[in-house]
This record gives C-alpha cells, structure tokens and sequence, in this order.
C-alpha cells in the first residue's frame, strides 16, 4: 500500500499532527494508499512557502517560465502510462480512458500553455504624447482545488497558466482521488524546481480546503467542483477579495434535430451521456429528441448503450466500469428510485452491472448506463445533476420548446445540437444558456477557447486568454519619453 505525502517547500512530508485518511480503489473497495489528513497549520506551512517562493519566481522572464513548463510536459509524457495507470486505479475508469484523456491532456495542457505563451505580444496603446504599456504580473499565491473525476487532467489545466504567470501555488486535489497529484509533486521535485514554487495539501474540503479559502496571504482561487461547494468557496473568499474562478456543476442537454445524420447522433450522444460514467461535468444527461425523429433515434440510442462493454478498469476492452464510490453509487441510485416515483420509467439499465468479473456483490461502484424516459423536463431528475451514467430523454416538436426544455435548469454550462443545417445549429445555440455549445460533436476542445459556465454553473472564464488573465494582475504603464 502506497503511502502519499504532502508536498511543501520542496520536502514531502506527512501533516503537521500525524493524521491520515485512507483511499479507496473504488473497483475493489481495496485501500489502495494513505493520504495526510491536513488541516490548517499545514495550509500555513504551504503558503508561507509560497510567499517565500513567489518573488524569484515571477522575476523569471514568460520565456523561462515557458521552458519550465515544456520541461514538465517532457517529463510526464515519459511517465504516461504511470499516470494511466494511477488514475484508473484511484478513479475505477477504464484504462483506455485514462491513456487517451487524462494522461494525454495533463502533458497537453503544460505543452499548449508553454507554446500559447510564445505567441503573446505586448499589448501597447499609443497616444499623441504618450505610449501605454499592459503590463501581466503574477498574482502571487494561488490555491488551486479540484475534484475526483478528472484529477491531473483537470489539476494541471490550473497548475500550467498558474506558473506560467508568475504564480506560486498551493494546490488541494480531491482525498478521493490524491495519486496524480502526487506523481505531478515527484514530477517537479525530481525536475528541481524552486522549492515553494508548487505546494501541495491533501485532506478533506472542510478542512484544509477551507483553510486554503480563508488564507489571507493566497490572492487567487481557482476551484472546480460542485456547485454546493462553489458556493462555501465564494461566500469565503469573495469577502477577502481574493480573485475567484468557479468551475461548478451541469445539467447538460444533447439535442437532436429531425435532420440530424443519425449514425453520428446516436454514437455522439451516447459518448455525451456516458464517458467516464456521465462523470464529466459536460455529459449530456439530458437527451432532447425532436418527435419527428424519435421513432427511430430511441432504439437505435438504446441499441448502441447496450451495447457498451462493462468491465473491470484494467479491462483493456472496458468503456463502462466503476463510478467514484460507494456512496457516489448510493446517491446515483437514489436518483433512479426518485425518477420511478416522479413516473419515469427505466428504457435500459437501472442495475448493478452483473457481467464478466462484476458481480452483484462486488464491492466495486458498478452502475449500468442508464437510459430513463417519461418523465417531465421540469422534474427532479431532468433538472438537478446526477454525475452518473443516467441520462433522461424528452421529446420536443419545435425548437422554441428545445430551447425552453434546455434552459429549464439551474446549470448553463454546456450542451450539443446534432443537424446537418449547421445555420439553424448556430442559431438555435444562441438561444441556449450555457458556456459551450458544440454541434455535429461533444467535449472538442480547443485550448484557446473561453471554457466556463453560466447560471449556477460557475463565474469566470479559463482556457487560453482567459486563464492568463485570470492568473495575472494586469496593469498599464503610461510613459513620456522627456527625450
Ligand atoms: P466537490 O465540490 O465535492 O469537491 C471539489 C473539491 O472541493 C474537492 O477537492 C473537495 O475536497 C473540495 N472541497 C469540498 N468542500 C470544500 C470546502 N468547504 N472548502 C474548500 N474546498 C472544499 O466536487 P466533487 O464531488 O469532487 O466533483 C464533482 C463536481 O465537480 C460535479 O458537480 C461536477 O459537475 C463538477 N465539475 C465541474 C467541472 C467544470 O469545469 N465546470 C469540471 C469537473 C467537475
């Protein structure tokens, strides 16, 4: 069993009073590693380390911050597989997931910002008298916390823009999913950086997650997680003034128009409504089928879930296996139960998934995909966020009531519209409340986009620009040359 450390001014080290939680592998309900239970004295020790750290730091030219940065992307792309690896064991996803999203994009997200860094230029406005000069300084520390279901791909999508910008930072992954975390924190200590220039906190929210919230030396936060907790984060820190980015929750809506091609909807939509379980914020877990169409889209939607391969996370065929947890499997459960009372009626799924080595008394969180009709767009479990491969389907006739049913949420974060007039796609997504709209495709990421939510589903913008601004003071400085 794997015993992880936090990680502060360059030492690893376990938290200032000794305590430790354990960490599951969700598959087997194993223990698979020790994490430290930290609280605030070790918040402390990190951010002192920080602010120690952070003036050497961001005197380093963008140039040299970026060759840091191309380093660190060297560097875990030989550990690939050992990130693979990790995180479907922490995680209970497929192995095949995890090579070709999580352990790709963390090398990515280092490599895009070392590279859009490169392409910056000084932004200067010139005046009859006077040249103004925009000027980006790192805020100084920043504390970085983030959730279970994309731990590295989603921690290292902050830690890049963070320490390119002249950042030092504290950084919280989730206790349930501590080990990619850890692999970054040998990753930058094997490459040498500058002690305190990356700290890291195990633990859990309320505790040293809150301690990070309520340091008065960390300026910035930058959180992604539920929309529950995004709200303790912004009642916290707002106060202090502390520079927030909040990435919460969705209730995503797949929508399928009468000439949409049906061969790519129906394998589009079930990829929306079932990677890594529906536990991507952007899942489409609500399906909007145009009636027209819907007589022969649902059988063949339902063909294809059916056709998944549920399995062990090690399982190299595997498309479905494990959710987080337990308890994760308990409320997703909850959900299903709630939707029969609300007059729902479960089309496949709704079960433990009994094949290959899973069986029903596995201590493993297996669910099967899910697929609930009947129910009303307005109900509870068409509107509140399951995070679980369920996914409810509703039948609309014109895209007046599309737009109605898909905005009936509290969340806006994003959505997909399938139709081969891309016009009418354009134009039905401006209608939609939401941060992202992709039509003909799901989760096609351009780094350089603006990625974020409206309504409950978050405040601020990240991606490209946007994260180098929010990880930056910016100032102008107004000059008159005497000569
Ligand atoms: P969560 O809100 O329970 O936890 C997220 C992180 O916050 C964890 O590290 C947790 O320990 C920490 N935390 C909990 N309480 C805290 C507190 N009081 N103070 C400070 N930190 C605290 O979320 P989760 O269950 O880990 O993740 C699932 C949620 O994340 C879903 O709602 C999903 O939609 C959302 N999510 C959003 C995005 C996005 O980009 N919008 C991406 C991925 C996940």
């Amino acid at each position: 069993m794997q015993e992880v450390f936090n990680y502060i001014d360059g030492l690893f080290s376990p938290s200032v009073d000794g305590g430790h939680l354990e960490n599951l592998n969700p598959a087997t309900g194993e223990v698979i590693s020790t994490i430290p239970r930290s609280l605030q004295a070790d918040v402390e020790h990190a951010a002192s380390a920080a602010l120690r750290a952070q003036p050497a730091w961001n005197a380093l030219s963008l140039e040299q911050r970026a060759l840091w940065l191309d380093r660190i992307a060297d560097a875990l792309e030989e550990k690939h597989e050992h990130i693979a690896q990790s995180e479907s064991l922490d995680t209970g996803k497929p192995i095949a997931l995890a090579r070709r999203v999580d352990a790709a994009r963390s090398v990515d997200n280092f490599r895009f910002f070392a590279e859009f860094a490169r392409e910056q230029t000084e932004m200067t406005f010139k005046m009859d008298d006077a040249m103004n000069y925009v000027h980006r300084n790192g805020l100084g520390v920043v504390g970085l916390i983030t959730p279970w279901n994309l731990p590295l791909y989603l921690l290292s999508w902050k830690v890049a823009p963070a320490l390119l910008m002249g950042n030092t930072v504290v950084a919280k992954p989730s206790e349930l999913t501590p080990l990619t975390a850890n692999i970054l924190a040998e990753t930058l200590h094997e490459l040498n950086l500058p002690k305190g220039v990356f700290n890291l906190v195990h633990g859990l929210g309320p505790e040293v997650g809150q301690a990070i919230l309520e340091h008065p030396g960390i300026k910035g936060i930058s959180f992604t997680g539920g929309t529950a907790t995004g709200r303790i984060v912004a009642a916290t820190a707002a106060p202090m003034f502390k520079k927030l980015s909040l990435e919460l929750g969705g209730k995503n809506a797949t929508i399928i128009l009468d000439d949409a091609d049906l061969d790519i909807a129906v394998k589009g939509a079930v990829r929306a409504a079932f990677t890594n379980s529906g536990q991507v914020c952007l899942c489409g877990s609500r399906l909007l089928v145009q009636s027209s169409i819907a007589d022969a889209f649902l059988p063949a939607f339902i063909a294809e879930v059916e056709a998944m391969n549920i399995g062990a996370p090690s399982d190299e065929t595997s498309q479905i296996s494990s959710i987080i947890s337990r308890e994760h499997l308990h409320k997703v459960e909850s959900y299903i139960e709630l939707a029969l009372q609300e007059g729902g009626d479960i089309l496949t799924g709704g079960t433990r998934a009994m094949t290959g080595p899973v069986g029903p008394d596995a201590h493993g969180a297996y669910l099967a995909p899910t697929v609930i009709g009947g129910l009303s767009h307005l109900s509870r479990c068409a509107t509140e966020e399951i995070f679980g491969p369920v996914v409810t389907v509703h039948i609309f006739d014109t895209l007046e009531q599309a737009t109605e049913m898909a905005n009936a949420t509290e969340y806006g974060l994003a959505g997909s519209i399938w139709t081969k007039d891309v016009a009418q796609g354009r134009a039905l997504a401006q209608t939609i409340d939401t941060g992202i709209v992709w039509i003909n495709t799901w989760l096609h990421r351009d780094l350089r986009t603006p990625f974020g939510g409206v309504k409950n589903s978050g405040v601020g913008r990240e991606g490209g620009q946007w994260s180098l601004g929010f990880f930056s003071e910016t100032t102008n400085i107004c000059v008159i040359d005497p000569k």
